[in-house]
This record gives C-alpha cells, sequence and structure tokens, in this order.
C-alpha cells in the first residue's frame, strides 16, 4: 500500500498556545503527535503574511519564484493595483505535480487557491475568494461537489466594525463554522479517493487577532477577562477535529503534518506612520489628501447591499481597483517624492519612486542600490524598526520585481510589535489609547502576525531550522513524486528533481468587476483593506 499524507492547516498556529496546550491537557491528539512524531518551530516568509507563506508552503519555493505576495499588487509602470488570485501564482503547487503522475488531492480552504484548479481530485478555494462568506459553484472544481461543500465558511464575521457583544457572538459563530468544516472534511476523507488530503481552517487566525490580549500576560495590552478561553477553545475545538481525522485514516498508511503558516504575538501600544516619517525626513511630499475617496469607499461598503453596489460596479470597469490606487497614492506629489509606504500593517514596506519604472519616477537608476542601502540603515535606527531589507536580499526568482523595494519588521516592548497604521501628516508615533485596545482590522488588531509558525509531524524526523518552503518537498518525497528545482528540502527522504518539468503559467485571469468589488468587501469585512 502506498503511503498517503494528510496536512492539516491551522492558520496562525502559535507555539505557545500548542505548547500550552500540551502542557494543561487540552491538545490531546497534538500532544499523542509530539510522541510518535515530531514538533518542531517553522519560520514563514518575510513578512508572514498569509497569501505568500500559505503558497510557498505548498509550492516550496520562496515568493520571488511564485510571484504571489498579496492580495493586490501594483501594476508595472503605473500607480494602479490589480486584485490578484490564484492565477498569479507562476510556480506549481503539490496538487499540480501530483495530477502530473494521476495521482489525487483533495484541497479544502487553502488561501490563494481561487479560481480553483483543474486539478485531478477535488479542489475548494480559500478565503480570499470573491464571495462574502458564501460558497458557490466557481470556487469548487469539479463543481457538481458544490451541494457537499457550501457550508464552508469565510468571511461572514465583520472584523472592522466592533459592535456591542461582538466577542461574544464571534467565539460562537467561529465555533459553528468549525462544525461545518469538521462534518464537509470528515466526509470527503472517507467518501472520496486520495493521496494527499489537505485543509486549511483559518478560524485560528481569527481568535488570534481579536482576542490575543485577553489570553498572552505578556501583551502591553493585557486586560484580564472572560474572553481569556477564546483561543484555547478554538485551538481545542482543531484538536478534536483532528482526532476524527485520525481515526477516519488509521486504516490507511498515513503520514500527518499540522502547519501554520505563521505565528502570532502581541501587538504593542505603538503605532508607526511610515509616510509620516518619509513626510518629516522630506523623502515624500503631499500635493493634496484625499479623505473624500476613503469616505466614498466606506460608505458604498457600509450602506449599499451587495445587489445595489454590484449595479454600481458594473458600469464602472476596474472602479474598486481605481479607487484602491486613489486611498493608498493620491495626494503624493510624486515630482517631489523618492520613498513612499502602503502602510499595510500585515506588510509593512516601502517603494522608490524610481526612474523609467514609475510614471513619474525621479530616483535616477544608477543610484537606486545606494539609495536603498541608504534608507534602509536610516530606518533600522528608528524606534520600533527592527530591520529593514532590500527585497533582493531576501526573495530569489523571477519575481522579485513584484515585491515593494524595503520590507520592514518591526518591534515593540517584550514580544510584542507595534503596528503600522495609515496616516497624512502628524505624528511618526502614536500611543494607542486603552479604548482602542481591542483594535478592529485597519484600526491595528491586538494580536499580530509572528515570523514563527508550527509543524507537527507523525514520524520522527531531525527538524530543526525549518521552513516553509520545506513543506512541499517533504510531501512530495513521501508520495515519491518528481518535483522541480525547489528552494526547501524535505525533512524525511529524497525528493526526485525532474530538471525537464515545464511550469504550465496559467493566463492572469482578471476578474469581472462584480468580482472585485466582492473582493474588496471581503477584504474590508477582513479588515485587510482600510
Ligand atoms: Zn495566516
Amino acid at each position: 500500500m502506498n503511503k498517503k499524507v494528510v496536512v492539516i492547516g491551522w492558520d496562525g498556529g502559535t507555539r505557545q498556545v500548542v505548547e500550552e496546550g500540551i502542557t494543561k491537557g487540552y491538545l490531546p491528539t497534538l500532544k499523542y503527535l509530539t510522541q510518535v512524531g515530531s514538533y518542531t518551530n517553522l519560520k514563514s516568509t518575510t513578512p508572514p503574511a498569509t497569501i505568500p507563506a500559505w503558497t510557498s508552503c505548498f509550492t516550496g519555493v520562496n515568493p520571488g519564484k511564485h510571484g504571489y505576495f498579496d492580495f493586490a499588487h501594483l501594476v508595472s509602470g503605473t500607480y494602479s493595483l490589480k486584485f490578484t488570485n490564484s492565477t498569479y501564482r507562476k510556480f506549481s503547487a503539490v496538487w499540480n505535480w501530483l495530477t502530473k503522475y494521476g495521482s489525487n488531492s483533495i484541497v479544502i480552504g487553502v488561501p490563494g487557491t481561487y479560481p480553483p484548479e483543474n486539478i485531478s481530485g477535488i479542489m475548494v478555494a480559500g478565503f480570499d475568494s470573491p464571495l462574502s462568506g458564501k460558497m458557490t459553484p466557481e470556487r469548487v472544481h469539479p463543481r457538481d461537489l458544490y451541494q457537499t461543500v457550501k457550508k464552508w465558511s469565510y468571511g461572514n464575521i465583520n472584523e472592522s466594525v466592533k459592535r456591542k457583544h461582538w466577542h461574544d457572538e464571534t467565539i460562537l459563530n467561529l465555533l459553528k463554522r468549525l462544525n461545518e468544516k469538521e462534518e464537509i472534511v470528515l466526509q470527503l476523507l472517507e467518501r472520496c479517493d486520495w493521496d494527499l488530503f489537505i485543509t486549511v481552517f483559518n478560524e485560528s487566525d481569527t481568535v488570534s487577532h481579536h482576542y490575543w490580549m485577553f489570553w498572552d500576560e505578556s501583551s502591553p495590552r493585557y486586560i484580564k477577562s472572560n474572553y481569556k478561553d477564546a483561543i484555547p477553545l478554538i485551538y481545542k475545538k482543531l484538536d478534536e477535529i483532528l482526532a476524527k481525522i485520525l481515526k477516519i485514516t488509521e486504516k490507511k498508511d498515513v503520514i500527518f503534518l499540522v502547519v501554520s503558516d505563521h505565528g502570532f504575538q502581541p501587538a504593542d501600544k505603538i503605532a508607526v506612520h511610515i509616510n509620516n516619517w518619509l513626510l518629516y525626513k522630506g523623502y515624500l511630499k503631499y500635493s493634496s489628501t484625499n479623505d473624500f475617496s476613503i469616505k466614498i469607499r466606506d460608505a458604498l461598503l457600509r450602506f449599499f447591499s451587495p445587489a445595489v453596489a454590484s449595479k454600481i460596479f458594473y458600469s464602472y470597469k476596474h472602479y474598486a481597483e481605481k479607487l484602491e490606487s486613489i486611498i493608498r497614492f493620491s495626494g503624493i506629489d510624486w515630482n517631489r517624492t523618492v520613498a513612499y509606504s502602503e502602510e499595510l500593517d500585515y506588510f509593512p514596506s516601502i517603494r522608490i519612486n524610481l526612474k523609467n519604472r514609475e510614471p513619474m519616477g525621479i530616483v535616477p537608476e544608477e543610484d537606486y542600490y545606494e539609495f536603498v542601502s541608504h534608507l534602509c540603515k536610516e530606518l533600522i535606527s528608528i524606534p520600533y524598526v527592527k530591520n529593514a531589507h532590500f527585497r533582493e536580499s531576501i526573495y530569489a526568482g523571477p519575481y522579485v520585481d513584484n515585491a515593494p523595494d524595503i520590507i520592514l519588521e518591526l518591534s515593540g516592548e517584550n514580544r510584542s510589535r507595534a503596528s503600522v497604521l495609515r496616516a497624512r501628516g502628524g505624528p511618526i508615533f502614536e500611543e494607542i489609547t486603552p479604548n482602542r485596545y481591542f483594535g478592529a482590522r485597519g484600526k491595528g488588531l491586538n494580536g499580530q502576525h509572528h515570523p514563527e509558525g508550527i509543524l507537527f509531524i507523525s514520524e520522527k524526523v531531525d527538524a530543526t531550522e525549518v521552513k516553509i518552503t520545506d513543506i512541499a518537498p517533504t510531501i512530495a518525497s513521501i508520495l515519491k513524486i518528481p518535483v522541480p528545482p525547489l528552494d526547501g528540502k524535505p525533512l524525511m527522504g529524497e525528493i526526485i528533481i525532474d530538471n525537464e518539468y515545464q511550469e504550465l503559467l496559467q493566463e492572469e485571469e482578471s476578474l469581472s468587476p462584480y468580482e472585485e468589488w466582492l473582493i474588496l468587501r471581503q477584504m474590508k469585512e477582513l479588515g485587510y483593506w482600510q
């Protein structure tokens, strides 16, 4: 009997929580995995953001090779953003390798997999899919499986606006979602034919963003509260699902992996406004402010029903992208700006306004490297900036240019991290007052991504310094599937390298204006758009 592999993703699964759970006894299945197999921390991508990290996990290469850095990307030669989707991924994933050799994969809920691919097996797209909270047949391959998976839900929690009882309702909602997902996962595991089964649960990420300050006593925002059990409750439920998965597959020769794309850490009380620092240093100039666009966008997202808003957006192709581009970039006086930031909290970074690359670039190409290196040195002298990386020092491959020029890593008091919040003028640092500690998407979350995730594997392996790119080669080595040359290394066995592997690049598929609007609304609710 050939070996099979099950990969269970706990989005944002964190070392401190699983270690507490194993010690206190509320994560018995993980404890069992440490006894029969191995447990280690897992180094995420830089920055540890969900899309590039999961994509690196299942392709085995760094974002410079797969090119899928974020939910949106700057169209080269413009100051315009375009929403991305799975067709922007430039490197094959483990399910493509299996398909090539006639093996079946079941892939459920992996971020960055919409539109789903025509793989051998089943693919149900992840949470960045363009429908808020609802599964649709377009998100499912093959489509006739839709009825079975239609209860798999994502963005049905508004993370931007916190009304009364938000924390009580959200935890119940997350548990309900997990119950529904459990049913789907167990059904597919039992009924379908598979060699590789992958599923990612994002409830562990959501709960950590919003309840970290109640759980982690080292958080500068720590508050003693009844919500202390929220994070353990979600992990406990995930552990129970894991136990059932193990039970259902016990007659098969299966190797299990529990993986997270990044961990969590507390958010500091401090917010950093990167553009205000660039302004103060004279690297950035504004010609006017454009709060009006932000107000229009927020009003549209808040007050119109999806049906009405979709009609508006049908009439204006790419309106959502344009609006977002305006919000991030308008008012910047490009003729006098050499560097600017999109001020994304989950992807802190800086772009250079380079001549012959940006439409109104002013930094001469011959000065580029020297200026970037000068700016990086200045940046690391700012409080709360732990590191400033030139993109070529952390990524390698043909798509490094898709990344911002400088990637920042932030620090804070104890284990915490300062937030990056958007501002137009004013102080560089802002102390977040206690009434804003809970945070919300776009206003600074109380739990922040950390570059260290977790890995449990049901085999004894010599696992130290494991990187997220090691997961795909590990799966390939267990299943004995040939792979293209990868950055990662298998944790056990050897991989068969297929040097002739032809990447079948998908044509980048633009979404319809309606789909774009739905993504924007979804992202706004999840808070990725500020
Ligand atoms: Zn994540």
